[in-house]
């Protein structure tokens, strides 16, 4: 390694032989790691008989950390950034310390690997032409309700991440805004002894994981196939957000004719949107 540089390397999602053997090797000569959490890199690193010299960023002190590694950086240092699982900045810390080395002039360089996601969407026969990946819903059901059906009318796929907390109680608000037809696959841990990949419409996905509660345990990737793509509603996507946005909180025709004045859509088609979702 020559010039001084940030390496954003990925680890393993559950199973260690997942690091790649060029990760190993950076893992092994940088002069600093920063890790999510010191601990747990600390056993990733002690499996591999690699020693290093680990520091902590997360959430509360990245902006602290940034500074202290553009200071290493300066002096000529290598180092790594990890996270607990998976590559560093998809739904983990890392982005304000990234943007911030990239600011003060010093390279940054991925060192590619494990991510939930994308392995789960690999092997989901999902469409993946065009996907939005959302992060982790909202913790409370009402914020949670209100993204969904924001979302409800994207013809994307769309993938969340879920812990075994929510995992059933989301699945619920996903049938209550998507329809219980809708077609959702989940991808319990990946790379692991209990890896599981289960699709179905919602009503049997939940109606399967009620009956298991051992399908409730471990950490989830939701993969959710996007709406049918409507023909000649003469609806545009944005007026269908809005309606779906306000049909949350309000009656129908309520929501039907507000979302016709904000948007400019007709207020019947909007209406008879509703009901056929309803139906
Ligand atoms: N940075 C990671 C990545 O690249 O995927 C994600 C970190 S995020 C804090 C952790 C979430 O990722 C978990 O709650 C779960 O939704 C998902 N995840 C991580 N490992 C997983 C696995 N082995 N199987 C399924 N989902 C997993």
């Amino acid at each position: 390694m020559s010039a001084p540089k940030l390496h954003v390397v990925a680890t393993p999602i559950g199973n260690l032989a997942d690091l790649s053997p060029r990760a190993q090797q950076i893992l092994a000569e940088v002069d600093l790691i920063a890790a999510e959490d010191t601990r747990h890199t600390g056993r990733l690193l002690q499996h591999f008989n690699i020693k290093a010299n680990l520091i902590s960023v997360h959430d509360h002190n990245e902006r602290q950390r940034a500074e202290m590694i553009i200071d290493r950086l300066s002096q000529g240092q290598q180092v790594a950034l990890v996270s607990d699982a998976g590559t560093p900045l998809i739904s983990d810390p890392g982005f304000i310390l990234v943007r911030a080395v990239r600011e003060a002039g010093y390279d940054v360089s991925p060192v590619p690997g494990c991510c939930a996601f994308v392995a789960a969407l690999s092997a989901s026969g999902m469409p993946s032409d065009r996907f939005s990946f959302e992060g982790f819903l909202p913790a409370k059901t009402g914020a949670r309700q209100q993204t969904l059906s924001a979302l409800s009318a994207d013809t994307q796929t769309l993938i969340f991440y879920e812990s075994t907390h929510r995992i059933v109680d989301s699945l619920k608000d996903m049938a209550l805004t998507l329809g219980e037809d809708r077609f959702v696959l989940i991808a319990r841990e990946l790379t692991k002894t209990f890896e599981t990949i289960k699709g179905a419409p919602l009503a049997e996905l939940i109606e399967w994981i009620e009956a298991d509660s051992n399908q409730q345990r471990g950490e989830f990737v939701v993969i959710v196939q996007g709406a049918p793509a409507r023909e000649v509603t003469g609806i545009s996507a944005e007026s269908e957000r809005v309606l779906a946005l306000l049909a949350a909180e309000l009656p129908p025709k309520r929501a039907a004719a507000l979302a016709a004045e904000i948007t400019g859509a007709n207020k019947k088609a909007l209406y008879q949107l509703l009901l056929d979702k309803k139906a």
